[in-house]
């Protein structure tokens, strides 16, 4: 939704093209190409929807060591990520899909041009991934801040590209964290789910930490350090209207809120979490009686959907003909292993 709320603001400017004089050429200009690119729009829509498809409650370091042969295929780098992408990709190229392929990408060309913009969404979301981080950085300094982006004249068409592409990427994680963006009470409905599934994995053994354990302080950082200068860039960028405005006003407010209710409310998140797990004990204590053997064959149905899911894939060369696209683009060492099969 968020995403869509962005791309329309970019599309439909604030009136621009009721505006006199204003013409279709002008507003394409002014969104560096976006308004005039609808599969680029739908990608990134399409990004959003499924950029967290198959996600198993865990951060990526942990899902490396729960299943390597995952980290092996992914080479440990956005794991995650990367899975949602193979995921969702399987699914669209189902031959019962073919009508809508050929209606959302055309040709090949088209379908090729998707995948790369598709990866290149999804994996913007891995915001902890080292060095992605700071290459987006620069590409954004690069994009908005060099010399061609500051002067006067017409862009080039990879001046335009450029900030077409990085604008896109800050679209999708502005999306990915917009509850921090919105409403107060927005931000702290999911702000508790993103606890409850945290805590759920430290109960379940499968995170070292309590999340309860600076849940307070790693929120006024998120603000300070990702979601405030994130949402400073989509003003920056001047393309968004008013909704960036409105995106840094609330992001701001929810801080200072956070800031004086945080403690109390991380109290609270955790006493209904203690509750749930306790109710959700006694509750398995009284079904007792489920025979053994099921709940192996559970298991074993539930590892084998993991392991099919990875191994069946057909889309992997497509991944890592993806991530040489980025290493090519991001001109950076560092990316090497990405593309190195
Ligand atoms: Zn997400």
């Amino acid at each position: 939704m968020s995403a869509t709320k962005l791309l329309k603001r970019i599309c439909y400017g604030d009136g621009h093209a009721k505006e006199d004089g204003v013409t279709t050429e002008d507003i394409h200009h002014y969104t560096f190409g976006i308004s005039s690119d609808p599969l680029l729009q739908f990608s990134a829509v399409f990004a959003a929807l499924i950029h967290d498809v198959g996600h198993e409650g865990v951060p990526n370091g942990q899902l490396a060591t729960e299943l390597p042969h995952l980290a092996e295929i992914y080479e440990s780098r956005s794991i995650a990520e990367q899975r949602s992408v193979d995921v969702a990709l399987e699914l669209l190229m189902l031959p019962k899909y073919k009508n809508l392929r050929a209606c959302i990408c055309g040709d090949e060309a088209g379908q090729e041009r998707f995948r790369q913009l598709l990866i290149h969404c999804v994996l913007a979301t891995d915001i902890f991934e080292k060095g992605l981080k700071e290459q987006r950085n620069e590409r954004w300094e690069q994009a908005f801040h060099s010399q061609e982006a500051t002067s006067e004249g017409p862009l080039s068409k990879e001046g335009m590209d450029r900030k077409a592409t990085i604008v896109l990427e800050h679209i999708i994680q502005a999306s990915d964290v917009s509850h921090t963006m919105q409403h107060w009470h927005i931000y702290i409905k999911w702000n508790e789910r993103l606890f409850q599934e945290m805590y759920a994995a430290f109960k379940a053994g499968r995170a070292e930490k309590n999340p309860s354990e600076g849940w307070y302080k790693g929120e006024l950082w998120f603000f300070d350090y990702y979601v405030i200068p994130l949402a400073k860039k989509l003003k920056e960028c001047g393309i968004f209207g008013v909704s960036s405005d409105e995106y840094l006003t609330y992001a701001e407010q929810n801080r200072t809120e956070w800031e004086q209710r945080g403690e109390e409310i991380c109290q609270a998140m955790l006493e209904r979490c203690e509750m749930e797990a306790e109710k959700k004990a006694a509750k398995s204590k009284r079904i007792d009686s489920v025979p053994e053997e099921d709940e192996a064959d559970e298991n074993v149905y539930q590892d084998e959907q993991r392991e099919g899911r990875s191994r069946s894939n057909s889309m992997n060369g497509s991944i890592r003909s993806a991530n040489a696209i980025m290493e090519v683009e991001d001109n950076d060492e560092s990316q090497h292993s990405y593309a190195d099969h």
